[in-house]
């Protein structure tokens, strides 16, 4: 059977589904939910469904686990292949909005934001690859291309198209579709939007891509690095404020005094950061030199050896683009630590250090020692140490933040475990079996 001949003509008259799927995310972003039948909609709008949280990654123990998904019909869409509807919504516990409900963080913090009067935009950049497992966790390479190739190597183009036909069915508006520097690994950019209506459109994203390489039976991952010495997956963020409708990080010649401040927000919160945009084990594989990845603390414009890139713009194209981010982020949780993060840059007036012309990779520790450049935590152990130091970032994920660290410490230990039984160097930055069989589906 197989798409071809479907996409770009779907059907506009579609019979009324049958069903609908109630979707939030668990702790890791993966998407999770029941499905109720469509004459059950309105009740999920007004008073919720009750489910049993037990056994959601990072949710509530089995002694207590009654929640409550509300349905927030603003995210309403039509799967197109499953002739099903799906909508986001909020968790509720005891009547309350659930601490530990990824979404609910999100909303929590642009509220904060939205008491100092900004509003959020947000453009992402997730890369991905199109790979197969064959049988054993050797990963099978179906497509040759490289950085921007057109058609010969490039035999998953079609499927990049097919990804892109389906997005607008989710509200998501494509805009640069490319092949990425890896072989098999590919780009797909959209239309930039308010920060939550940007997270739910990172998840809507990553399960159309995925849905469709399954229908052409290849496997798209998630997973910031699944090969060792080839490109990482990237998921840069490209961030402006609003103050009544007018982007506030447009200064006079370049960049607001408003933007710099937030840019040093998130510069002195990198570290604990990286624990909730770069939250696997793996995300550590990606961050070292030589891929286009970010390994030090640093900023500057049009500079991608930085951690934060200026680019270049005009007009209301004013935004910085923050490049440590991985698609293996839960979305809600890594940008409502962000912006808390470049608010507290905006009320502390935390100035930056000078910005970075040269290619930081090349600099000597002595270099970046006086340029005032520290670098990323090496590990998500690391990482979680950091976040532990990091009243800000907790005061940001609230109701979530006990809950995520439990969750990732325990992922941490497990994976330190497995490479003292395979006497591996902890610091490692091969990719190992344990984290293919753990991330692959991220
Ligand atoms: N793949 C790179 C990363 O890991 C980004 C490459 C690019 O888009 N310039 O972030
Ligand atoms: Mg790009
Ligand atoms: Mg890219
Ligand atoms: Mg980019």
């Amino acid at each position: 059977k197989g798409l071809r001949g479907t996409t770009g003509a779907l059907p506009m008259e579609r019979p009324r589904p049958h069903f609908i799927q109630l979707v939030f995310v668990d702790i890791n972003g993966i998407p999770k939910g029941m499905e109720i039948p469509i004459t059950r909609y309105e009740e999920a709008i007004e008073e919720g469904i009750a489910f049993d949280g037990s056994s959601i990654a990072g949710f509530q123990g089995i002694e207590d686990s009654d929640l409550l998904f509300k349905a927030d019909p603003s995210t309403y869409a039509e799967v197109p292949w499953e002739g099903i509807a799906r909508v986001y919504g909020y968790i509720y516990k005891d009547g309350k909005p659930y601490g530990a409900d990824p979404r609910g963080v999100l909303k929590r913090a642009l509220e904060m934001l939205e008491k100092e009067g900004f509003n959020a935009y947000i453009g992402p950049e997730p890369e991905f690859y199109i790979l197969k497992k064959n049988g054993t966790w050797e990963l099978h390479i179906p497509d040759i291309g490289g950085y921007f190739d057109l058609v010969a190597l490039d035999k998953a183009r079609e499927l990049r198209r097919e990804i892109a036909l389906y997005m607008p069915a989710f509200g998501l508006i494509p805009e640069v579709l490319h092949h990425e520097v890896g072989k098999a690994q590919h780009e797909i950019d959209f239309r930039y939007d308010e920060a939550l209506k940007t997270a739910d459109n990172i998840v809507s994203f990553k399960y159309i891509v995925k849905a469709v390489a399954e229908m052409r039976g290849l496997h798209a991952t998630f997973m910031p690095k699944p090969l060792y010495g080839y490109p990482g997956n990237g998921m840069h963020l490209h961030i402006s404020l609003w103050k009544d409708g007018e982007n506030v990080f447009i200064g006079e010649d370049g960049l607001s005094e408003t933007a710099l401040h937030f840019m040093a927000g998130i510069l002195k919160h990198a570290k604990a950061l990286t624990a909730l945009t770069n939250p696997t084990v793996n995300s550590y594989k990606r961050l070292v030199p030589g891929y286009e990845a970010p390994v030090y603390i640093s900023w500057g414009y049009k500079n991608r050896s930085t951690l934060i890139r200026v680019p270049a713009f005009s007009g209301n194209g004013a935004r910085i683009e923050y490049r440590c981010p991985d698609p293996s982020a839960n979305p809600y949780l890594a940008i409502a630590a962000v912006l808390i993060a470049g608010l507290d840059g905006i009320k502390r007036k935390l100035e930056p250090e000078a910005y970075v012309e040269t290619n930081v990779y090349e600099m000597s520790e002595e270099e970046r020692n006086k340029a005032g450049i520290e670098t990323l935590p090496g590990s998500l152990g690391e990482a979680l140490e950091e976040l532990r130091r990091d009243k800000i970032i907790k005061e940001a994920l609230a109701g979530a933040y006990e809950n995520f660290i439990a969750y990732k410490e325990r992922e941490w230990s497990e994976y330190v475990a497995y490479i003292e039984s395979r006497e591996l160097p902890l610091e490692t930055k091969k990719v190992t079996e344990w984290e293919l069989e753990r991330y692959f589906y991220i």
